[in-house]
């Protein structure tokens, strides 16, 4: 079969008129299907159930160490959540902060604590003319937010195979002092499916940095999230904190995990880790701003989920749920695209999204052509910051919260839309 470029303009008119009267039924079908966020799906939710029952009387309410963990007080949480994150973080514990019910919210506080005071006696980042930051993209829509919402300039560098372009990132960083950091979501990127490889990591760790108190903000959201059981189908990640040890900048990283995709998003626990001298820093800090977290939350999860091993047992059933709806996705999308040309996509062995490419100039319109027909995308060029995808290409499929039968309808109806969209942008 001939890709759509193949085709003579007669050609591609009647195909074009054929997929518009297929869209039109669509529409009149009224469905309402949403591939939008990635949120877990209720049978995943349902798996954590057991977790609120981890507390029903006085007894369960002490911690390990003798805490009465419904009164106020310990700012970096329990000893035991400590030890739990700990092995998410793939640190000590003694470098672990534990703390609310969302990483996303400890990102912003991060960043801005370096905005109000510095860091390690650094000048405040909100004294500086211009802060600028790398983004490497696609990449995740709020951390984009986030920059977004300090007037930081944000500047796209592109994801390759094995992480960031890093001869992009070296140059930036090296040259100017008002590069102040980096989003990383190192395993399973959000929304590439990416790992980044040894040697990024590495020179990540190690690469000249203007500015002295340039902070890598490793966003680790997908750090247990394989959907393969196998270790052997299951990526590795070099941890940042010992090769930032090694290349001689123990402070560079900011290290961040939750269990928003283990447990409960918006009811689990997040935690952070860094080096002793930002734990301390960051613990002063913080003690202001609150007594202490949710203790009787941290009971909870450490007493359902235990340890590194039953977190690998518990995302194991995740997983479960999950590959059948990857699988699905990328069948769907080889089905039914592989003779169209000029799409391409991930196949991920773990996170929450898969990544398309659509032809240039097309995603908006692909989006704009799902809703009418009543399936909800991530809006195009939600992967970039600003929403500004130069190539208007990129497309983030979450295919995590519909059920199977949803989902195998509603990449129908998207493939549909990417090839009359193509279509038309060829005969335009
Ligand atoms: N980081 C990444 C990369 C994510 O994809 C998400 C959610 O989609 C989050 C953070 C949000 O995590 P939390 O619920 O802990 O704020």
């Amino acid at each position: 079969m001939p890709t759509y470029v193949e085709l003579g303009n007669d050609e591609l008119a009647a195909l074009k008129d054929r997929l518009e009267r297929e869209h039109a039924e669509i529409k009149a079908r009224g469905l309402s299907l949403n591939m939008a966020r990635g949120k877990p799906a209720k049978a995943q939710l349902d798996l954590s159930m057991p977790l609120l029952e981890t507390i029903t009387t006085l007894e369960d309410c002490v911690s390990t160490d003798g805490t009465d963990c419904r009164n106020y007080g310990v700012v970096d949480g329990l000893p035991e959540a400590k030890a739990l994150m700990a092995s998410m973080l793939d640190d000590d514990p003694e470098n672990v902060i534990v703390c609310g019910n969302a990483s996303l919210n400890i990102m912003y506080d991060a960043l801005a604590r370096c905005w109000s005071f510095g860091t390690l006696g650094s000048t405040p980042w909100s004294k500086l003319e211009t802060v600028r930051w790398i983004c490497p993209v696609p990449g995740y829509d709020r951390h984009f937010g986030v920059t977004e919402a300090f007037g930081i300039e944000m500047i796209p560098v592109p994801m390759t195979d094995e992480g960031p372009d890093m001869g992009e990132v070296e140059s930036i960083a090296a040259f100017d002092e008002n590069v102040k950091g980096i989003w990383c979501v190192p395993k399973y990127s959000n929304p590439g499916g990416i790992t980044y490889s040894d040697e990024v990591v590495r020179r990540l760790a190690s690469m000249v940095c203007a500015a002295d108190d340039f902070r890598i903000f490793w966003d680790n959201a997908y750090c247990v999230h394989h959907l393969f059981d196998d270790a052997a189908e299951q990526d590795q990640l070099l941890d940042i904190g010992h090769a930032c040890v090694e290349a001689g900048n123990p402070d560079r990283y900011f290290k961040f995990a939750s269990t928003s995709k283990v447990t409960f998003p918006g009811a689990g626990i997040s935690a952070l880790a860094a080096s002793p001298a930002n734990v301390v820093e960051i613990k002063k800090r913080m003690g202001v701003q609150t007594i202490g977290h949710d203790k009787l939350n941290q009971l909870r999860h450490v007493r359902f989920l235990k340890d590194a091993e039953g977190l690998a047992a518990h995302m194991a059933k995740h997983a479960a749920i999950l590959r059948p709806k990857f699988e699905l996705v990328n069948r769907k999308l080889e089905e039914s695209l592989a003779d169209v040309g000029g799409c391409s996509w991930s196949k991920p062995r773990g996170g929450y999204f898969v990544s398309f490419d659509a032809p240039e100039s097309t995603a908006k319109r692909i989006v704009a052509l799902a809703k009418e027909a009543g399936v909800t995308m991530t809006g195009a060029g939600a992967t970039f910051p600003l929403k500004q995808d130069p190539r208007d290409s990129n497309i983030r499929i979450a295919p995590t919260l519909p059920p199977l039968e949803e989902l195998d309808e509603a990449m129908d109806v998207f493939a549909c839309c990417v090839k009359l969209a193509y279509a038309e942008h060829l005969l335009a």
